[in-house]
């Protein structure tokens, strides 16, 4: 078919871009705007009023009826409450559209209801958002109609972060602040901004919404509580980078012009290794932008897949046994005037500043493992990392064999004098020139992998918000370049004293480098021998934000006050438990529902077969056999659902939040595994028939 797009034309047609700024503004309101923007600071109201006149008329010719703040609370997804532009009518009964600076620049609303751990009283339940100015204001059309969105930050009467936007925000400030000093230190005073870039990948699975509405868990939980393997599973590779069928080409055209309406840089799509995932990936940008978006894109890609007749699955382990999905979280750090500090250039082992950075960051992720190990982690990634499929929960860090051993060199001898080189694909077809491939070669087990200009952070989940590892990231890089730069901005002799640095951090942070199978056993072993961290589930690593470590960074750095870290403690743990008392509530439905009832029928149905096979007079050896396999996982399961209502009932009262959540983790948990074993085996028996709900078959064959 091929619709024509005209990708220039509707490209952040839905945005209210610096250049339409420039258009609406009055010149120097304009000026004042992209200077605030950059440098910091506020809008004085009067400014601000100009800027929200400019909006609305914006918006509204564009069809717009509402405004919202748009805010990204501790839920992981995003809240917008919506306001119509209209004001009380004039004494002729005639309605004047309004929207005041005031009401651009800052909200108010009753957060009582959005997690805060406790940081907000009762008494005030207000929640106040503020608008990022970094990050552009845009349209959402949607068939509630057309409605003014402003990105915000979203925080407690007293300035306490309730959002995921707020600490990256000043996380970003500090490795601005920070890698200014060691960009100074190199001579450089031209560079007055250095911010991170983000490109996250985002997996994701389509399914048939009307097999996906059959089951309760799928609408209640994002994944599949039950289900035995379908007779074909990723083994034949067939589905990665494979043709993509018509109706999910429809749905990715479709959300690519979606997406490009509202400045998100959809770039490329592909298949992924499961059968009937997918992947996405943007055009890297700022981090507070590049989150932004990433939040819209998993909305947006809800939205469209419904309206193609299917469902998005973005939880991180949809189908047991079958690859889950991740966000891979690409990370580097660049100036106002274009340098990627990450870029290693032609000869890394001679690129000083290069090596720095390197020797910071390693050092950085050494120290705060911890930290970027619960930064990725959900109750879905729970059921994903440290499987053999993805990366796992211990931390490492992959350079690659080119600048693995320029780092051994130099932790030998001080020198890295030589380099390897750059190897030479051959491809042996003379029509096909051969092309020099990346040093960097990949290493897909590696959570940490260094890939040519940029870290690719691997260990994020796919329906998490990538809030958090970046605001880790940057925090502890910061903390790594300011370290770094007491020391050398102290040196007599900077030359000598950054050489030892580099030499001394590259030492004593080896341990985290590690460029084997991360899948094998060996690794889980030897990474016990250096001293790594392998925090196995998300609640193991909820406490490594509120250690004495953790804090002192976080103050340092104002990217979080203590009484923001135990808060955010106590929200994960609520999140986990009650994520779990979801799943063990929707298991207890499906169980008692339907696939035991389903099964009994079954049992009947054989019961009467060997009844009339004796009445007709021979032995029924056969339905027996099945009738006992039947009868006793039914058994099993009706005595496992009993054990887990028991479990879950005790678990839920607990009022200690930790205590809850470990209490969930080591008894439900593995209670529901107990009443899943017993039902999937039933699948496998009982005629297709009688199965009350739709099989992996069925879910990932069938779109
Ligand atoms: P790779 O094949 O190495 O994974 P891709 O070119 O496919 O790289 O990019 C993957 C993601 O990384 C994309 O979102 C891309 O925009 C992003 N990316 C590329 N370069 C950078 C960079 N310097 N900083 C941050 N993200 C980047
Ligand atoms: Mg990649």
């Amino acid at each position: 078919m091929g619709t024509n797009i005209n990708v220039e034309e509707i490209f952040a047609k839905n945005v209210f871009t610096v250049a339409k700024m420039r258009d609406y503004l009055p010149e120097e309101v304009f000026a004042e705007v992209m200077r605030v923007r950059d440098n910091g600071g506020e809008l004085t109201l009067k400014t601000a009023d100009v800027v929200a006149q400019a909006m609305k008329k914006w918006a509204i010719e564009n069809g717009a009826t509402h405004y919202t703040h748009w805010f990204q609370p501790l839920t992981g997804i995003t809240a917008e409450k919506h306001d119509a532009f209209i004001k009380h009518p004039d004494a002729e009964g005639k309605c004047l559209l309004e929207f005041s600076g005031k009401e651009l620049i800052k909200g108010e609303s009753d957060a009582s209801s959005f997690p805060s751990g406790g940081l907000r009283a009762t008494f005030e339940a207000r929640g106040y958002t503020a608008w990022d100015m970094t990050s552009p204001a845009f349209l959402k059309e949607d068939a509630i109609g057309t409605i003014l969105c402003i990105p915000t930050a979203f925080c407690s009467y007293t300035s306490e972060a309730l959002d995921m936007k707020t600490p990256l925000l000043r996380s970003m400030e500090a490795i601005n602040e920070q890698a200014l000093r060691i960009l100074r230190l190199f001579g450089n005073t031209s560079s007055k901004k250095v911010f991170p870039n983000v490109g996250p990948e985002q997996e994701y699975f389509l399914v048939d919404r009307d097999t996906y509405l059959k089951r309760e868990d799928l609408i209640f939980t994002g994944r599949t509580l039950f289900g035995a393997p379908a007779p074909k599973g990723q083994e034949l590779d067939d589905h990665y980078y494979g043709t993509i069928e018509e109706r999910i080409g429809a749905f990715m055209n479709d959300l690519n012009v979606e997406l490009w309406k509202l400045g998100v840089t959809a770039k490329t799509q592909h298949n992924e290794v499961a059968p009937a995932q997918h992947e996405l990936a943007p055009i890297y940008e700022t981090a507070n932008i590049a989150m932004d978006h990433n939040q819209l894109t998993m909305e947006i890609m809800k939205k469209v897949a419904q309206r193609h007749g299917l469902a998005c699955l973005l939880h991180e382990k949809p189908f047991q046994g079958v690859n889950g999905s991740g966000k891979h979280d690409n990370w580097s750090l660049s100036t106002d005037d274009g340098i990627n500090l990450l870029d290693p250039g032609e000869t890394p082992n001679e690129n000083i500043q290069f090596l720095l950075v390197l020797a910071c960051i390693l050092k950085a992720v050494d120290t705060h493992a911890d930290l970027l190990r619960q930064s990725a982690s959900c109750p879905g990634n729970d059921l994903r990392l440290g499987a053999s499929e993805a990366p796992p929960a211990i931390i490492s860090v992959f350079l690659g064999e080119q600048l693995d051993d320029v780092v051994r060199q130099l932790v030998e001898t001080g020198e890295a004098s030589t380099l390897k080189g750059n190897k030479v694909l051959k491809t042996g077809v003379s029509t096909i020139p051969d092309f020099a491939i990346d040093a960097t070669d990949r290493n897909r087990t590696s959570p940490f992998a260094f890939t040519g200009n940029k870290f690719e952070f691997r260990s994020v989940g796919s329906s998490d918000s990538i809030g958090s590892p970046n605001t880790v990231l940057n925090t502890i890089v910061a903390e790594a370049f300011c370290e770094a730069a007491d020391e050398l901005e102290a040196a007599d002799d900077f030359g000598l004293a950054v050489h030892d640095l580099i030499k001394r951090y590259m030492t004593e942070h080896n341990r985290i480098i590690f460029n084997g199978d991360g899948y094998s056993d060996a690794w889980v072993k030897e990474a016990e021998r250096r001293g790594l961290p392998n925090l196995k589930s998300m609640v193991d690593a909820v406490d490594t934000i509120k250690t004495e470590k953790a804090v002192k960074l976080y103050e340092k750095f104002g990217v979080f006050t203590r009484s923001e870290l135990e808060s955010r403690a106590e929200i994960l743990y609520e999140q986990y438990s009650r994520t779990v008392n979801i799943e063990a509530h929707a298991m207890t439905s499906m169980a008692s529902k339907q696939i035991i009832p389903a099964a009994m029928e079954y049992a009947g149905m054989l019961a009467e077969t060997v009844n009339q096979m004796k009445q007709a007079g021979v032995e029924p050896i056969v339905p027996m056999q099945m009738l006992k396999q039947v009868n006793d996982n039914i058994t099993e399961m009706q005595q496992a659902l009993e054990s887990m209502k028991e479990k879950r009932k005790t678990g839920i009262v607990m009022k200690n939040q930790k205590e809850r959540a470990f209490y969930f983790k080591d008894n439900v948990v593995p209670a529901m595994a107990a009443l899943r074993a017993p039902a999937d085996r039933l699948e496998k028996i009982v005629d297709k028939e009688y199965w009350p709900i739709p099989s992996y078959a069925d879910l990932m064959f069938e779109v």
